[in-house]
């Protein structure tokens, strides 16, 4: 495919990659990857469909069924696993540029998530010979063990706001379980996780053990989570395309692991340090333009503290330096993903406007001094914000948070569980019991305790209630990406 873009990396890959090979897609067609912070087109990339994803999951069971890669001596799988993680790191500066163009990420942002990528693959990689089963001596004349085997294609789809460590916490450790791959990225950031698919070749990987088939939603990735032989469907995105998911995996009863959505709140309790708490609240909101499933969207403070915490987020927030952030200067928040996003951010803030909320400081599309074309938010604060509002129970995807008051632990943990979702929640005080206790009833897949942010690779991430099934990171990723098989034998 061609790409003509005014853009700081030229992007090497943006065809479809399968069995090892790069293509037109089938459909003949390209969509345009857009720069958000220009507006301007990045590339022209492969639109997969239907013909492309069949093409790619044939290709994904013949090597899971052929080719040596679930059969060989882990530690081998291992090995390439190391090559591939190097390779990532040989390659950082073209990965973190490309991703930094293709999100509007800050590049020191990019350039974390990178390391963060390549740390992944070499965790699952030195995981590949740790796997052991069980045995159990069911008394005399009965020997019973457990194998934990590959489950076959894996179908991974990831979105747009961390595109090369979703994909990568999908692929890695359903490779080092010995499965293969379909990787669809999102059409609004597909760069580095094509990228990604050609490194895994240079590194050794077989052909067809991870194909790489871009596309749109719903097409490319409908026609993935509809495929018969899709296995397993590990996806990451918003809770409405994982109901999706489930039905698909309904008809087949295929395994699924979703990570969706969040409003996640942060609990500031009044002997807590406001320096941290500001801090580590303007980080969760205007991180990645809070284009985050963690977001620490929803500001739950006691109502002795506040207004001075209204007073220093305000502070925070108009701080910030919204900005290009390749060609910006001293740039601390970049643009949202697209134009449609922006206009969602822009609806929500528009409706608790309208539904009686009190706006802080933002809540308008940044235009003037800007590419006409590009989609910069102002940082956004709301108060006055009632829990049945959508403001307080939807996720908005954007640099939008609301402060609300709470009057002591029951109505903070109370107003923490009234939503649909429950990704992650931070906790801020200095008395031990009520972080621990807080901790204990805050429905919440994570929960940090004065930090944001805080988890660490090698402990599990995944939500609660509507924000998922199933665990990314550590070793628990490794029990959803194999099935244990039970054996006994008479002796
Ligand atoms: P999205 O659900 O719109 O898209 C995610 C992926 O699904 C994309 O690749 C998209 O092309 C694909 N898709 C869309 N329709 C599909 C269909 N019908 N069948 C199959 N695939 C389809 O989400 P998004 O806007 O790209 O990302 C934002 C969402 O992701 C937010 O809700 C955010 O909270 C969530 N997210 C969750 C986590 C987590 O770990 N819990 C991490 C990052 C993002």
């Amino acid at each position: 495919m061609t790409t003509t873009a005014p853009t700081i990396t030229p992007p090497r890959y943006t065809g479809v990659l399968i069995n090892g090979e790069w293509s037109e897609p089938r459909t003949g067609r390209a969509f345009d990857d857009i720069e958000p912070a220009t507006g301007e087109r990045l590339a022209a990339v492969a639109a997969g469909g239907p013909e492309d994803v069949d093409l790619a999951v044939n290709a994904a069971v013949r090597a899971f069924q052929t080719a040596p890669w679930a059969r060989i001596n882990p530690t081998e799988r291992g090995r390439a696993l190391y090559r591939l993680a190097q390779l990532v790191r040989e390659h950082s500066e073209e990965f973190a540029r490309l991703e930094a163009a293709d999100v509007g990420k800050l590049l020191a942002d990019a350039r974390a998530e990178v390391e963060l990528s390549a740390s992944l693959i070499e965790y699952y990689a030195g995981a590949a010979n740790k796997v052991l089963g069980e045995t159990y001596q069911a008394g005399l004349g009965k020997l019973a063990y457990t194998l934990n085997e590959p489950l076959g294609v894996v179908a991974a789809i990831v979105p747009w706001n961390y595109p090369l460590p979703l994909a990568v916490l999908k692929v890695a450790p359903a490779l080092t379980m010995g499965n293969t791959v379909v990787l669809k990225p999102a059409e609004e950031a597909p760069l580095t996780a094509l990228l990604l698919g050609q490194v895994a070749l240079d590194a050794g990987l077989p052909p067809g053990t991870l194909n790489v088939v871009p596309g749109l939603g719903e097409e490319a990735g409908q026609a993935l989570i509809d495929h018969r032989d899709v296995a397993m469907i590990a996806f990451t995105g918003s809770t409405d395309v994982g109901r999706k998911v489930m039905h698909a995996a309904a008809q087949r009863i295929a395994k699924v692991e979703l990570e969706l959505g969040g409003k996640s709140p942060h609990l500031v309790f009044p002997d807590a340090n406001l320096d941290e708490v500001t801090r580590y609240v303007a980080m969760g909101l205007f991180k990645n333009a809070g284009q985050d499933c963690c977001a620490g969207s929803r500001v739950l403070v006691h109502r002795d503290v506040v207004d001075e915490v209204t007073s220093r987020l305000k502070a925070a927030a108009e701080e910030q330096k919204v900005g290009d952030p390749l060609r910006g200067e001293g740039v601390t928040m970049g643009p949202l993903i697209s134009q449609r996003q922006r206009s969602r951010v822009h609806s929500y803030t528009s409706g608790a406007l309208a539904d009686g909320g009190s706006l802080v400081t933002g809540g308008r599309e940044l235009v003037e001094g800007f590419p006409e074309r590009s989609t910069f938010y102002a940082p956004t604060l709301f108060t006055n914000v009632r829990p049945e509002m959508k403001i307080f129970t939807e996720e908005v995807f954007g640099p939008v948070g609301v402060i609300v008051p709470f009057r002591d632990v029951e109505d903070a943990v109370r107003l923490a569980n009234q939503v649909p979702y429950g990704l992650a929640a931070a906790i801020w005080t200095n008395d031990l019991s009520t972080a621990h206790r807080v901790a204990g009833d805050v429905q919440a897949g994570m929960v940090w305790v004065n930090e944001y942010y805080a988890h660490v690779m090698e402990m599990p991430f995944g939500g609660f209630k509507q924000s998922g099934i199933g665990k990314d990171y550590s070793l628990h990723a490794l029990d959803a990406y194999s099935q244990v098989k039970e054996v006994t034998v008479r002796l």
